[in-house]
């Protein structure tokens, strides 16, 4: 049996998983990131601990990989190993590839979080078979990766394919990345729970104040449960949602032309509501859309696994 491993470095935990030939994680390790305290290098040493402790669980070391494949939510350069900038852990020009090679006996690859899910996807899952993918995680953010051709296209030096940041409203919505009205400010669950707070605020006669009670918070479930049970301002705000996403998704077809588009992150889990809709209506704003029709927009299938597998295959894409 030929064995990968991929490392997944988030802003709250470190996780690596060794991955079989069946694209099954069949061995996980994880702790803390905790940078906020801790310096860059106490994160790197503990990287290589959790993914060695995943490897001796098969009994292997990380020397008997092809490669070590990193993927975290950060703006890398692939070519260079830089991790040049880091929102989750506030770090900015670290040798991030570097710093595990002198730890690691194998070749280190380090990529985007969102690049490594699209890869998971289509090494393993609902992009399995597909040559042209865009996948949108909608999340905190909208992260996007983008696959041409059977490879990865990140752009030069691997700081692009941010669909998220792709103009959406002008002047709208602050973004995280300082600009406004962005694809992310509308399309993520951080702008879908402002919209549905707003909307609470108009209607307090909507099911949604009992919803948000009943679970502790106003979620990005919050308006997709309440607008299934018939609630008008949760649909008001669920339809709204679609329509934003639909457009995003419009946008990135026109321009990629892939043959299925995969949404993955929560929302995904508003399942056919969701699909549906954004199915019906990305093609009435696609390029041609009523001559050649619009790529398939399908649930992505390895939720949080996906960028462990992903990047476990970085080599490869
Ligand atoms: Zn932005």
């Amino acid at each position: 049996m030929n064995y990968r491993i991929g490392v997944d470095l988030g802003g709250t935990g470190i996780k690596a998983g060794v991955v079989d030939e069946n694209f099954n994680i069949v061995c996980r390790e994880s702790a803390a990131t905790d940078a906020a305290r801790r310096g860059f290098e106490q994160v790197v040493e503990d990287m290589v601990r959790v993914a060695e402790k995943a490897a001796a669980q098969i009994g292997l070391t990380l020397s008997d990989f092809p490669c070590v494949g990193v993927g975290t939510p950060s703006c890398i350069s692939p070519k260079t190993g830089l991790l040049v900038f880091s929102n989750n852990t506030n770090w900015r020009n670290v040798p991030l590839r570097q710093e595990l090679e002198k730890r690691i006996a194998a070749p280190v690859l380090i990529g985007n979080d969102a690049n490594c899910a699209v890869v998971g996807e289509c090494v393993a899952g609902a992009a399995k078979g597909y040559r042209d993918v865009v996948m949108f995680t909608l999340g905190t953010g909208v992260g996007s990766g983008i696959v041409i051709g059977g490879k990865m296209y990140a752009g030069a030096d691997g700081m692009g394919a941010e669909l998220g940041h792709t103009p959406l409203i002008y002047g709208g919505e602050p973004c995280t990345c300082g600009a406004n009205g962005c694809a992310e400010s509308y399309a993520s669950v951080t702008g879908l729970i402002r919209d549905t707070k707003r909307a609470m605020e108009r209607h307090p006669e909507s099911a949604m104040h009992a919803h948000a009670a009943l679970h502790g918070a106003v979620s990005g479930r919050t308006a997709f449960d309440c607008a299934k049970e018939g609630d008008l301002a949760a649909l008001e705000v669920a339809e709204r949602y679609c329509d934003y996403v639909a457009a995003v998704i419009a946008g990135a077809v026109s321009v990629f032309r892939p043959e299925i588009v995969l949404i993955g992150g929560g929302v995904s889990n508003a399942g056919a509501f969701l699909l549906d809709r954004l199915n019906e209506r990305a093609v009435k704003r696609v390029f041609a859309g009523e001559i050649i029709g619009c790529a398939p927009i399908a649930a992505a299938r390895l939720g949080n696994d996906a960028g462990i597998v992903g990047a476990a295959y970085l080599d490869q894409w």
